[in-house]
């Protein structure tokens, strides 16, 4: 119950905070705007376009298009309640306003985002001395191979050692069998 207060009152804060930059900028408060803006903070974790898309098609009370995502979406990235992530080759999005500072894990071979925390990386991030610069956020992103994706690669190295070994096999065979001919050639003469 406290954290679904909680995440009430995130909601009320972002919309507030949108309203103050749409008003600032000059651009139209339509509800699809806010529609999407709180489907966002209802999500927890990433999300792209299309998922995002979908999701608003199958619950949200509005139509909205593409391209009023895509807008949107913009909109909330520089109004600094949306950050975009470019993990690999995928663009995708994230909540930002007031959530718990995290780290990225990214599988390089299926793509699998995990997320994850650890303070002593955060402190020394946070308390990193940065010439003549303002730290304001960071990304933290690890690139490597997911627990699946490393079990299918040991699977695939053992299946093509299994296979070397064979092939090995097979012609010390054959080295042996022609030592063997060779032999009894010279026998014959
Ligand atoms: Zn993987
Ligand atoms: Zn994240």
């Amino acid at each position: 119950m406290v954290d679904n207060t909680r995440e009430m009152e995130v909601r009320e804060k972002v919309k507030q905070l949108f309203t103050e930059y749409l008003t600032k900028r000059k651009h139209r408060k339509t509800p699809e705007r806010y529609a999407i803006l709180d489907m966002i903070y209802s999500l927890d974790g990433h999300f792209n376009i299309e998922s995002l898309y979908t999701l608003m098609e199958e619950t949200a009370k509005f139509r909205v298009s593409r391209a009023t995502l895509y807008n949107t979406l913009i909109l909330l990235l520089d109004a600094h309640l949306v950050v975009k992530h470019q993990f690999g080759t995928m663009s995708q999005y994230e909540k930002c306003y007031d959530q718990v500072t995290h780290h990225h894990m990214i599988c390089t071979q299926c793509g699998k985002v995990t997320e994850f925390q650890n303070a002593q990386l955060q402190t020394d991030i946070e308390s990193a001395k940065l010439s003549r610069f303002k730290q304001t956020h960071y990304s933290l992103y690890v690139y490597g191979l997911c627990s699946k994706c490393q079990w299918k690669q040991n699977m695939e190295l053992s299946r093509l050692r299994r296979s070397a070994n064979k092939a090995l096999g097979n012609s010390g065979e054959k080295g042996k069998k022609a030592v063997v001919n060779k032999r009894k050639q010279k026998s014959i003469k």
